[in-house]
């Protein structure tokens, strides 16, 4: 039995993955300090014999080292999340995202785990040409805006993960996720699709931050998790960084459209200044979209649902919680 260990394992990603491992006949060890995680999305793993919680913070070495020692691969998904958090905190944005990876990665490269950094679109910053490919040049704005901190830390661990595998022969791979949307994710940390699923469902209005016409592509965790675990560990793809993601591209105003459309077709949708958000001077990335020609040539990786399918179960599944509360 393969033994794995995820670190941000009560997260949204971090516990889909969880329970994919589970089902796969291998043990997890969860870690998480419950920050932005919650137990709750660890409900149905909790009771699975080869699962085990470890309450705790990916900054914590004397853990960490423990942990990484008794398991075969490791997940570090443990980071600070959401752009508003970030905003507000960029002191915890940068200890969590820098200094928990390099935790992680010292502790792996002691006897060579295999281990998949989670990484993020956000670090091609503010970069225009659409698709976003693995190769391209990163640009992020002045330092003097925290919200460019979230990309540049999350770039910073990419370096530390891509040196740890040439100097240290860590088999380190790094997974970059795009809008990544599915089950249990919440809109308290800011996430566009939930929140518009949760205003729709209170009756509106829906709130499109600045014109609507910045555009994303939203992928399903179930996809995303199932590449994770084909990554990590495999041999050609260590060293390397791949896009993971849809290619659907939505801009947010017809997002919202969309979700009052199948959820409340009465529901108004409104348009919210971003400095009343953000505060003053935010920059939003105006095209989000990845290219996912490298993940397809090392998996076969190609989105199992569209758009359209996803809102529609997440509207089941927000009007069975209502049911249940
Ligand atoms: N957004 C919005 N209304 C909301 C929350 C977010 O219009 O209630 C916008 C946000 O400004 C951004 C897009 O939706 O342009 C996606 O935001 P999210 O935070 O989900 O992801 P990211 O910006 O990291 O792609």
């Amino acid at each position: 039995m393969r033994r794995n260990l995820v670190t941000g394992g009560a997260g949204f990603i971090g516990s889909h993955l969880v329970e994919h491992l589970l089902a796969r006949g291998e043990s997890v060890v969860a870690l998480d300090d419950l920050s932005t995680g919650s137990f709750r999305n660890l409900e149905q793993a909790s009771s699975h014999p080869g699962f085990r919680f470890r309450f705790g913070s990916a900054l914590d070495t004397d853990l960490v080292v423990r942990e990484v020692d008794c398991v075969d691969r490791v997940f570090h998904l443990a980071a600070a999340v959401g752009v508003k958090r970030i905003v507000e905190s960029p002191v915890l944005t940068l200890q969590t995202n820098i200094r928990g990876t390099e935790v992680l990665l010292e502790a792996a490269a002691r006897r060579q785990t295999p281990l998949l950094l989670a990484s993020t679109s956000e670090v091609y910053g503010k970069g225009s040409r659409v698709p976003f490919s693995e190769n391209d040049d990163l640009v992020y704005g002045p330092t003097s805006k925290a919200r460019w901190c979230y990309g540049a830390s999350k770039a910073v661990d990419e370096f530390l993960g891509l040196a740890y595998f040439r100097e240290r022969a860590l088999p380190c791979v790094v997974a970059r996720m795009f809008n990544t949307v599915g089950p249990r994710q919440t809109g308290r940390y800011g996430m566009v699709l939930p929140r518009f699923i949760e205003q729709a469902l209170a009756g509106g209005p829906l709130t499109v931050y600045g014109d609507g016409s910045q555009t994303r592509c939203f992928s399903h965790v179930a996809d995303i998790i199932g590449a994770l675990d084909q990554l990590c560990g495999r041999a050609s793809a260590a060293g390397r960084v791949f896009n993971l993601g849809s290619s659907e591209e939505v801009s947010i105003r017809e997002l919202a459209e969309r979700v009052r459309a199948a959820v409340r077709p009465e529901a108004a949708v409104v348009s919210v200044p971003y400095e009343d958000v953000y505060g003053e001077g935010f920059e939003d990335i105006e095209r989000r979209v990845p290219d996912l020609r490298r993940i397809r040539d090392e998996l076969g990786f190609a989105p199992s649902r569209n758009l359209d399918a996803i809102i529609a179960e997440l509207r089941q599944e927000a009007l069975q919680g209502q049911g249940d509360g």
